[in-house]
């Protein structure tokens, strides 16, 4: 790791409490990420419109309580062991995914009408809770994305970096899109269980909390970013 971004946080992380896909349980997730070196991490389970494992049919209140509780076992695991771990969503619309920051279990239990949202909709009610609002891997290729889509009128930045895409293209291609509209770049590995891929966002000093990251995002804050092998400054040149 880059000796001057000592704090390496992953910013999209599943864990099998609440997707569908993941292997791994949050504690086990917080476990290996402490072990790999990671200062913090974010759940960012699948929701209503992705790959959760949550029943969709269940009451709102009671399917957010059930959707958190990945995060829930994740934090309490990170409590004990020293790894900061706050609470993330990853929204998907037919395939076309947003990683949404800075809001709460709670708030989305008094903000049902996300339930309906479109992405449009979704990043207004997002932002008015004090969140943030970023395009997952773009440029993704996948069976289960019919088509590309990007919205960058709606979001707060682009995940340019996300280790999991199967080509290095669909990075290319979204640090590109993210620069020629200037807006600001993530970075996470997308991971599904402990087989961890190493990437995510690292800054120069440990952040205070969920808001401090999202305030680093909206604000030009200071950090690289890493597919766990290379890092890249934030418009995607390579450091080495
Ligand atoms: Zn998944
Ligand atoms: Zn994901």
């Amino acid at each position: 790791m880059n000796k001057d971004y000592p704090y390496l946080y992953e910013t999209h992380l599943h864990t099998r409490s609440a997707s569908a896909c993941a292997k791994n349980t949050g504690a086990e997730m917080a476990d290996s990420a402490k072990a790999a070196g990671y200062a913090g991490i974010i759940v960012t389970d699948h929701n209503w419109g992705g790959n959760t494992c949550v029943d969709r049919s269940l009451p709102w209140e009671t399917w957010i309580e059930l959707f958190a509780e990945g995060y829930r076992q994740t934090k309490a695991r990170g409590d004990e062991i020293g790894l900061d771990v706050w609470f993330g969503m990853e929204a998907g619309f037919n395939g076309t995914e947003f990683l949404i920051y800075g809001v709460t279990p709670e708030w989305m239990k008094e903000h049902p009408e996300l339930r309906r949202c479109s992405p449009a909709e979704m990043s207004s009610v997002v932002h008015e809770g004090g969140g943030i609002f970023i395009q997952a891997h773009p440029y993704r290729e996948e069976s289960y994305i019919p088509e590309i889509r990007l919205f960058p009128d709606i979001v707060d930045g682009v995940e340019t970096i996300n280790a999991s895409n199967k080509q290095p293209e669909f990075n290319t291609r979204a640090v590109r899109y993210a620069n020629e509209h200037e807006l600001p770049a993530t970075a996470g590995s997308d991971i599904h269980s402990v087989d961890l891929l190493g990437a995510g966002m690292a800054f120069s000093r440990r952040l205070t909390s969920i808001q401090d990251f999202c305030d680093q995002i909206r604000f030009g804050g200071d950090y690289i970013l890493t597919d766990g092998r290379q890092t890249f400054d934030k418009r995607g040149a390579l450091l080495g």
